[in-house]
């Protein structure tokens, strides 16, 4: 039987070409379905002569069982190679470099912040937080700074109401203090605070400042100023860093003076930027505390007396870092906050 002959070949190719399983399984339902061409033949075997049917019979179940081996073959490598394409699409390449955890780090006025707290807790002082919504009294009136009081235009507040406003200094922490506690007492009070100000290299709206405050029954402006000598040495890491008090004007403390510290960038050579050329730096403001402040927090300034002082860790960040521009601190730019980690 030539034309059986020819089915068979023209099925075993198809078989062994199959690219996948489905077109494989077509041809299997081609050939060997109930409507395949082989299963139709088998159909029409009553239609020979009775002599030649077991021979033809026999003949088209042999090219049934070769095509079924065929097929049962090409499934398995088909599968075969199936498994080996996915196996290898989800192989792990264990030379590829590893995926870094990338770990967060301090912002650099907190680093700064920490460090000032660090210095002053070795000296006995306590740390107090108070709120950054004040009210009219604490941040100004307690402070000796009356309405109308010419100092209050120093402080372009942010006024939530008439008697609320952001707070536009740390002070009114020190004035809860007074109220709430007996001294003698020493705190430092660190925190945000609020002006009304265009951001330039030099400002912002929202600003860090440290404030302290002691009050006893002996301290005198001597200690004010070994305290702060002591600390800014101890801060800028140079046990001869010069010094200067400049007589100055606050509300709340008298007398009150400006301290500035030799330039950290020219080391008082007096030929740079960063000191506009004067060889000395601003850094913080101080004095004794006014009686005026200590008597209306309920504090007999017959007996006590006391000295406090502020500074701003932005500014003291930008020159121990190098900083040129404040507005660094506040733009998110990884490869700035990434020096300092
Ligand atoms: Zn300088």
């Amino acid at each position: 039987m030539p034309e059986l002959e020819q089915l068979q070949r023209a099925a075993l190719k198809a078989i062994e070409e199959s690219p996948d399983v489905s077109v494989l399984d077509q041809h299997r339902v081609d050939y060997l379905g109930k409507k395949g061409s082989l299963t139709e033949r088998l159909k029409m075997l009553g239609q020979l002569p009775a002599a030649e049917r077991p021979t033809a019979g026999a003949a088209i179940n042999r090219v049934k069982a070769v095509l079924q081996a065929a097929i049962a073959g090409r499934r398995q490598s088909l599968e075969q190679a199936g498994l080996e394409d996915k196996q290898k699409a989800e192989a792990i390449d264990v030379t590829l470099p590893g995926r870094q955890v990338e770990l967060g780090s301090l912002h650099p006025v907190t680093k700064v912040l920490e460090r000032i707290e660090q210095f002053f807790a070795s000296i006995g002082y306590e740390v107090v937080e108070g709120p950054e919504i004040e009210d009219d009294y604490h941040n100004f009136e307690a402070l000796n700074i009356p309405r109308h009081h010419p100092a209050r235009a120093m402080h372009d507040t942010f006024y939530l109401s008439d008697s609320l406003l952001l707070r536009t200094h740390t002070s009114p922490v020190q004035v809860r203090v007074m109220e709430a506690r007996k001294p003698p007492y020493r705190i430092i009070c660190p925190g945000r605070v609020f002006r009304v100000d265009t951001p330039d290299p030099s400002h912002l709206p929202m600003f860090h400042q440290v404030e302290g405050l002691l009050i006893d029954e002996s301290s005198s402006f001597a200690d004010l100023k070994g305290t702060i000598v002591e600390f800014l040495r101890v801060f800028f890491e140079n046990n001869d860093l010069q010094v200067r008090f400049r007589p100055s004007y606050f509300p709340f403390t008298e007398p009150s003076a400006e301290v500035d510290v030799q330039c950290v960038n020219c080391l008082g050579e007096g030929h740079c930027r960063v000191c506009g050329s004067t060889g000395w730096l601003e850094i913080m403001g101080s004095g004794m505390v006014h009686p005026n402040v200590l008597e209306m927090s309920g504090i007999d300034s017959e007996k006590y007396t006391g000295f406090a002082f502020g500074m701003g860790p932005d500014r003291l960040a930008m020159l121990r870092y190098g900083v040129s521009d404040l507005r660094y601190f506040i733009d998110n730019d990884l490869r700035f906050l990434e020096q300092f980690s």
